[in-house]
């Protein structure tokens, strides 16, 4: 008995592998919305998520390349930690100081690349953002990315909310940074919020109080990367409150959905099958 791949063919030495590097990686969404899209293009490969300790990381990498492994997405903790491990980085990823999307180079070793800002900004595409303002809560790594993406989106005003604005050591052109105090003057002037802390993500607790909420202009736009639960606190109350709102789940899908048309070099990729794969995992899981 040999198994199949998600397509349905049989395991060979011929099967190409993709995975995922973190630690923890057993609650990804990312293999079933990949094993999802590999199915539909009927394709022999196989996503599989892979445990990594931190000592480990090296050694990982080189042995994923030496057997020919053709592509990688890393989580956390690894995204900055892979940076001097691999051959290549791509501006984009140094630009934020994080890789998620690793792929094989020609002459061994890897190049990497971050899909996380190709993510956040699809489900703002639509909109013309220029000259707006976003405020931005929180300034961790997927800030890096929402913040970058901000940028490319053309927004005037990029504005930080960090518990120690004084601590920010790297701070990005055209950013802006405040403490948590300084939010209530912000809001009233802020087109997109966008949450980028953990805060709602255990629990029913929120990052910003229905009142100052209630604050943003009528036309706003609230965006949580949290996607379990959905909706968080801050979502529900910007709903109710009638803000234009987003959750994470669709960045999570669109990141990934780039990253698997990178591997298989720039095919399209099936976004519905692999968004309705995160869709039916968060409900059995979340
Ligand atoms: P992280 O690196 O730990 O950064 C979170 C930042 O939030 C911290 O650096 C801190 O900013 C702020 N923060 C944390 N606890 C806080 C508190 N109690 N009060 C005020 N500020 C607090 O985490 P991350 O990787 O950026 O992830 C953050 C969230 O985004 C998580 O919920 C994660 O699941 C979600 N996420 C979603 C996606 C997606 O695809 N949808 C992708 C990545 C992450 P300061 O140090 O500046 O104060």
């Amino acid at each position: 008995m040999t198994g199949t791949t998600p397509s349905g063919l049989a395991i060979t030495g011929g099967t190409r592998l993709l995975g995922l590097l973190g630690d923890p990686v057993h609650h990804s969404l990312s293999p079933a919305m990949h094993n999802a899209a590999l199915a539909v293009l009927g394709l022999d490969y196989v996503y599989v998520p892979l445990p990594v300790r931190d000592p480990d990381l090296a050694v990982v990498l080189q042995g994923l390349r030496a057997v020919g492994v053709q592509g990688l997405n890393v989580t956390i903790p690894h995204k900055q930690a892979v940076m001097p491990l691999i051959q290549t980085i791509q501006p984009v990823a140094g630009h934020m100081g994080a890789v998620n999307t690793l792929y094989p180079l020609a002459d061994g070793g890897w190049g990497g690349t971050n899909t996380d800002a190709i993510g956040f900004q699809a489900p703002l595409q639509q909109q013309d953002w220029s000259g707006k303002t976003v405020t931005v809560l929180g300034y961790g790594g997927s800030a890096r990315a929402v913040l970058y993406a901000c940028q490319q989106l053309g927004f005037a005003q990029i504005q930080v909310i960090t518990r120690d604005p004084q601590a920010v050591r790297t701070p990005l052109p055209g950013c802006s940074f405040h403490s948590w105090s300084d939010l209530p003057p912000l809001l009233p002037h802020t087109d997109l919020l966008v949450n980028t802390t953990p805060i709602g993500m255990k629990s029913s607790a929120t990052p910003v109080e229905r009142d100052l909420l209630a604050t943003l202009p009528p036309a706003a736009w609230v965006y949580d990367l949290i996607y379990v639960p959905a909706p968080t606190t801050l979502l529900h109350m910007a709903q109710e409150l009638g803000y234009h709102t987003q959750n994470g789940l669709e960045m999570l899908v669109q990141q990934g959905a780039a990253a698997l048309s990178l591997w298989l070099g720039g095919i399209p990729v099936p976004i519905e099958i692999m968004r309705s794969a995160a869709l039916a995992h968060v409900s059995r899981d979340g």
